[in-house]
């Protein structure tokens, strides 16, 4: 048997996961940790090297031939560095190099690194939704609005790893909300989960004694009937749709595939996101797309770090060379 067998790390705001994947896309061992997203850089790392101690004591770690790392972003792919926003102790931090030096990583083994929207594009694309799909928009719909593109059949990634950053396209440049990355109108400011819940409270929703005001709440809410919960979704919805036809326009896609926590909502979210994209997607090439739920959900960053790995390796842009000798 010589299938080749990925690691795959997913460095998240809430929880850093491990795991190692076999060539046909199945998680084989996995292992995780609550991120100590306050803590200093050196816990950070010391709970990266954690998941690392236990996946490496595996007997299938013995076979590895590649290692794919998604992390929250932003991330820096030509230097190897990330700097997620909910880890405030990570600005610039090396993390290739890091993950490079653990003992249990084989000298041999080059750290693959990319943000994990786009690792979530490269798993749909090898084991999920977007198999055998050439021209592909994936979009992680959560805390935050993330994406990742398949063109020409390969994984687009950019110089720096961040291509397919549709949460910050702006969608209404004149009176949008003001954005925390600095523009105006992003996308993420309508769509991501706690948007959807902001703008359903500030409505008047008032989630049942005991619940959380979530966009799982609203969700429930607008099913319900409730109009102010509907009018949440119609205008994250809304937004999704104007950032994919524009999106569609630009590069040319055969589909979209939605996942992330919000993705949950269903029919809630994706029903009037069709109904919109039918107004906004509207030259001949971009006409009828589909619009489809992904396929991996709870363990999408493990398979998609594994997919970037390997079977989607990208041809440059992220496969930091160790630094030369002098
Ligand atoms: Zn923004």
């Amino acid at each position: 048997m010589n299938a080749l067998v990925y690691g795959a790390l997913d460095i998240g705001g809430t929880k850093i996961a491990g795991g190692i994947v076999d060539n046909d896309g199945h998680l084989v061992a996995r292992s995780q940790c609550a991120t100590p997203a306050r803590g200093t850089a050196e816990e950070m790392t010391a709970a990266v090297a954690s998941v690392l101690d236990d996946l490496t004591a595996r007997p299938e770690w013995s076979s590895l031939s590649r290692l794919g790392i998604g992390s929250a972003g932003p991330v820096d792919t030509s230097a190897g560095t990330v700097s997620p926003v909910n880890i405030p102790a990570w600005r610039g931090f090396p993390l290739v190099d890091r993950v490079r030096a653990h003992p249990g990583v084989p000298g041999g083994v080059e750290p693959v690194l990319v943000g994990d929207a786009v690792a979530m594009a490269a798993g749909e694309h090898w084991t999920g939704a977007a198999r055998g799909v050439d021209n592909v928009l994936c979009m992680v719909v959560s805390t935050g609005v993330g994406g990742g593109l398949i063109l020409d059949g390969a994984l687009h990634t950019g110089p720096s790893g961040n291509a397919g950053h549709i949460g910050h396209l702006t969608v209404d440049h004149a009176t949008g909300p003001a954005c925390p990355c600095g523009a105006r109108g992003c996308v993420e400011r309508f769509a991501s989960g706690t948007a959807i819940a902001a703008y359903a409270v500030e409505s008047g929703w008032v989630p049942p004694a005991g619940v959380a005001p979530t966009a799982a709440a609203v969700a429930v809410a607008a099913r319900a009937g409730d109009p102010r919960a509907v009018a949440a979704y119609d205008r994250a919805g809304r937004a999704l749709a104007a950032a994919i036809a524009a999106t569609a326009a630009l590069v040319e896609l055969d589909l979209v595939v939605v996942g992330g926590g919000v993705a949950q909502a269903g029919e809630t979210l994706f029903g009037p996101l069709r109904h919109h994209l039918a107004d906004y997607a509207v030259l001949g090439f971009t006409r009828g797309l589909p619009v489809v739920a992904a396929e991996h959900t709870t363990d999408a960053g493990l398979i998609g770090a594994a997919a970037v790995a390997g079977p989607a390796r990208p041809a440059r842009g992220t496969h930091r060379l160790p630094p030369a000798h002098s």
